[in-house]
């Protein structure tokens, strides 16, 4: 969770940094525009506090842009990310873990995923809107997956492509952790 927290505390302190140079303002012109503290703002820019949603509404309102543009993380030319960086994703059972890498955003219809899986580890998961495509590669033991009636066993290093727009699960019935990339497409139906 703390890892999720310093996530968001970064990614407000690139924008506003971003932002506030794209406006060719200083500290005290932002100051004065939401009536925040320079020093406030100045600890904001350098990651060194977490902005409560006040005193963020107060700078998205000073500089007249979306308060969501403070907090969006904008899609850069460029990312290195390690899974330490995210919050670990459970779905309810504590031996599995997804890591959203790469969500779907603005310009981006799909999102590519990472999946540990402990032994025993299930995830269940709800049909996905009509059109909507999973691509999964798996590593280290198999993995089950379940597609509406079907079951089929994926991996060591094997892969599987399936319409989403069913009932689906994840299952490590190995005795070995399983560890997966996944695609998922939210294509037109
Ligand atoms: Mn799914």
């Amino acid at each position: 969770m703390d890892q999720a927290v310093d996530f968001i505390r970064d990614v407000i302190a690139e924008n506003l940094t971003r932002i506030r140079k794209e406006k060719a303002l200083s500290l005290d012109q932002v100051a004065q525009q939401s009536g925040v503290s320079k020093s406030m703002i100045h600890q904001i820019e350098s990651g060194a506090s977490s902005p409560t949603i006040a005193t963020l509404w107060r700078i998205a309102l000073g500089l007249q842009i979306p308060f969501t543009a403070l907090i969006e993380k904008t899609i850069p030319e460029s990312v290195v990310i390690h899974k330490d960086d995210l919050p670990a994703l459970n779905n309810g059972d504590e031996h599995y873990h997804l890591y959203a890498f790469f969500p779907v955003t603005e310009g981006r219809d799909f999102e590519v995923l990472f999946l540990d899986m402990e032994p025993g580890a299930i995830s269940e998961s709800e049909p996905h809107a009509p059109g909507t495509t999973e691509y999964i590669i798996a590593t280290g033991g198999v993995m089950e997956v379940r597609v509406g009636e079907r079951t089929y066993q994926v991996g060591p290093d094997g892969g599987i492509f399936f319409a989403a727009d069913k009932p689906h699960a994840y299952c490590n019935r190995s005795d070995k952790p399983v560890k997966a990339t996944m695609v998922i497409h939210y294509g037109k139906r």
